[in-house]
Parts: C-alpha cells; structure tokens; sequence
C-alpha cells in the first residue's frame, strides 16, 4: 500500500517542471520519462499515482540504512538549528567527530580524512596526493570500472562513459582486472585468473616504466562495472607489486565501503590495506553530498611542512558531517554491518542462486553483503551476454523489457548493460528482501523469453 494519497496531479506538474528546467545525467534529455517521485521511506519509495516500489538499487547504492532513517534527519535539523555552515579551514566539533568515527573504521593507518562533496571529487584528490608523493605522473586503472564523472575521475574510468572525454585522458593508462566469468586471460579457474591478471598488470607496468607510475586505482570489488569480486590472493599481489616499485595503491570504495558488502570496507575481505581509500554514498546514506579519501600516516606526512595543493568551499560541510555521525552510529546501534553480511549468506545469495536455477537468463550471480549481480546471458553454453556491450535502442529492448517487468511487479531495479544489480539498503528486513527475489522470479520470466 502506498504511503501517500494518489495525487496524479500535483505528478505531472512535478514532471512538468522537472521538463522544463531540469537538465539530468547521462541522458538524451528529450528521450526520458523521469518518474515524479512524491516520497521514500527504508527501503521503499512511491508516486503521485498511487505506486509503491521496492528499492533495489538504493538510490545510487548509497542509501545503505535506507530513506529517511528518523536519527539521520534528526542529527541534520539539530545541526542545521546550531551551525548550518562554516568553512574548512576551521576546527569544528562535528567535522572532528566525523573524522575520527570514519578514520576508526578505515583498515590500518588510515588515519586522516581529508573531505569532499562526493566520490568523484575523492578519486581527484587522491590521484593528486599520489602524484605529489610520488613525484610520479602516470595512473593505472582498470577496464570495467567506474570512478567518477569530473576529468581525472571519468578517464580513469573503464567503460564506455570515458569515450566521451577520451581526449583529455593525459597520464591514464587502463589494464585488465581479473573477471573469472568473462576472462580477458582466457583462464578456467580463480587461480589461473588471479596469476594472469597480476602477470598482466606486472607486464603493463614494466612497458609503461615502474619509476612513472604514480598509482594503481582499483575498486576494491567494481560495482558498477558487474559486482566482480576479485580472486582470492589479487589485491595482495597488486599491493605487493605496488610496495615493490614505489606505487601508491589507492582502493575506491566509494560504492563498496561503509557496510555494503557486510564488511565497513570490502579491504577487510581480502586482508589489504591501500595507501588511500576514497569513500562517498554509504558514509552518511547520501543524506547530504559527502565523500572523502582516508589518508596513510606516510602520505599525510608529505603534507606536513608542504601545503596540500587542493581544497573544495564546501570541505567537511556540518551538515553533512552531521549526517555521517549519525549514520555511523545508527550502524553501529543497529548492527547494520552484520545485518548486511547475514542477508546476503542467508537470503540474498541462496535466493538469488535459486533463481539461477530456475532461469536460463540468469548466466552468473556475483556478490555477497547486500552487493550482488545477476550477470544475464542469451546463452548459457557460450555466456553471450543478454543484449550486447554498451547497446541503446532496440538492441538493449531485452533488458528494457526486464526493467518494465521489475516495475510491474513492485521492483525498482538497477540495469546496466547486460546485467542487473541487487544493491537494496544494507539493513533491508528479510521479508521486504523475499520480495525483492520474487519479483525478480516473476521479471526474469521476460528475460528467458530472449534466451536461445
Ligand atoms: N567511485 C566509485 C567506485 C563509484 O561507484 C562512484 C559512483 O558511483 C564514484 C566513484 C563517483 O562518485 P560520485 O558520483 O559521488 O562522484
């Protein structure tokens, strides 16, 4: 039942407004319909028309304790009502406290926070302390990525998003990560792909010189790119290749940390600490713009006695900072953190798994935590992928037609390519998540009608 009286009206004046006047991301602005949204709550939202979806993208993936958590908003009225504003280069009680919540969360030394508005901006930063560290220039990052939409962030960007910029992308030089089910090493176990893709990487360094390579930037798991959880001894053989040629490792966690994958950082699966770790989306839910890059001891170091060349108006800004400390506290009090990892061994993973059973579009399912990928296919034989790279149009219809049915039975569900993503908020219930699995159940059947 919807939250809200139906008010189709107030909706489409909403929707004409936002046609009007909103220019919106990543589209042909006179080809979309954006749903006039009149409200959220935890894991759901709904519309002028009376509609009520399931949340199975969280927004962004970012709101990880859900919509309109009462202590959040709370934290922003009381912080707004005592100090909305005041400028980065103040100490404040809120901005420390932020700081120091995150920081005791971050893996190893990682303990200074240096703030921005959102994960993009991090990516920047963090590419600029490792270039001043270093006195390097050259980046390394991964194909079948995403880090970010300003300049450094969309070029180190490997998918087809970068294409657009491809021009400015000075210094960034893309390398395969490993992806057991569609290898780019042509490998059949983990094992063989973890030792390929580090040979490989070893390899690209050496060609591009290892005394020019300032940083290797990985997501820890990519999550836009397919929710690819790396092979177990990677990311310690990245770190090693990293510490043996003076590379800084610089892991984005901007979609995996803060509880996603049942872990405050997906690091922690695998044993690895970076040299920097940017972070956005799950540190506050998204309830005010906030993002960050934690710090090593020896990099803030650099910046001891030699002033950082970077800075942002809105650094640290207290009401989102505000947000953060509530957030975290809220996972703390509430074990959003177990919540996550129990969800996804005991209903998301077993549930998504039995839906690989039933459906033959479902050629793969990725993930753990509340960070999970349903990678669909026209074939399971050969994993030709449900609608080819980077389709629009009629080619991409298979999965546009997938989408309609997710909504039509109450799903709102996040598409990209070839696959969709079951990233609800890391403290779904278990009931609200066997619903998400039934209406994926019910849409699949739609996919399976375009399988061989
Ligand atoms: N890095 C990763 C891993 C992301 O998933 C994203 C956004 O999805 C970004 C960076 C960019 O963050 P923002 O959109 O806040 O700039």
């Amino acid at each position: 039942t919807p939250h809200a009286e139906p008010d189709p009206q107030a909706g489409a004046a909403v929707k004409a407004a936002d046609r009007a006047h909103v220019f919106h991301s990543w589209s042909a602005q006179g080809l979309i319909d954006p749903l006039a949204v009149a409200g959220a709550e935890g894991s759901y939202f709904w519309d002028y028309e009376g509609n009520r979806y399931l949340d199975f993208t969280s927004g962004l993936v970012y709101t990880n304790i859900g919509y309109q958590h009462p202590r959040v908003v709370e934290a922003i009225q009381e912080q707004a009502g005592r100090l909305t504003t005041f400028a980065p280069a103040f100490a404040l009680d809120v901005r420390s406290e932020a700081a120091r919540l995150i920081a005791e969360r971050t893996p190893g030394d990682l303990d200074k926070i240096f703030f921005t508005n959102g994960g993009a901006e991090a990516v920047e930063n963090a590419v600029r302390m490792a270039r001043l560290h270093t006195g390097r220039a050259k980046v390394l990052s991964a194909y079948r990525s995403y880090h970010g939409a300003t300049s450094t962030a969309i070029n180190l960007t490997g998918d087809p998003r970068r294409w657009a910029s491809d021009t400015a992308s000075a210094g960034v030089v893309h390398f395969w990560a490993p992806f057991p089910y569609r290898s780019p090493f042509y490998s059949s176990t983990e094992a063989e792909e973890c030792a390929r893709a580090l040979r490989h990487l070893e390899d690209t360094i050496a060609y591009e010189g290892p005394a020019t390579v300032a940083a290797i930037v990985l997501e820890t798991i990519p999550g836009t790119a397919g929710i690819m959880t790396p092979p177990p001894g990677y990311l310690a053989g990245v770190r090693e290749i990293c510490d043996r040629h003076g590379i800084v490792l610089v892991l984005d966690e901007v979609m995996a940390g803060f509880g996603r994958t049942g872990r405050w950082f997906a690091a922690e699966h695998y044993g690895v600490v970076p040299d920097l770790l940017t972070f956005a989306k799950g540190v506050n839910s998204g309830y005010v713009p906030l993002g960050g890059v934690a710090i090593s001891a020896e990099i803030a170091a650099t910046f001891d006695k030699r002033p950082y060349p970077g800075g942002l108006t809105y650094s640290g800004h207290p009401l989102a900072c505000a947000a953060a400390v509530a957030t975290i506290r809220v996972m703390e009090d509430e074990k959003v953190v177990e919540h996550a990892a129990h969800i996804g061994e005991t209903v998301l993973g077993p549930g998504l798994r039995a839906l690989a059973e039933r459906h033959p579009s479902v050629g793969e399912v990725r993930g753990l935590g509340a960070f999970w990928a349903l990678d669909l296919v026209r074939d399971r034989e050969t994993r030709e992928p449900l609608v080819p790279y980077n389709a629009s149009g009629d080619a991409a219809a298979p999965m546009a037609a997938f989408g309609a049915a997710c909504k039509r039975n109450g799903l709102w569900p996040f598409i990209n390519m070839n696959r969709t993503h079951a990233v609800p908020a890391c403290n779904i219930t278990e009931a609200e998540a066997k619903e998400g699995l039934a209406a994926l159940d019910a849409a699949l059947t739609v996919a399976d009608q375009h399988t061989v």
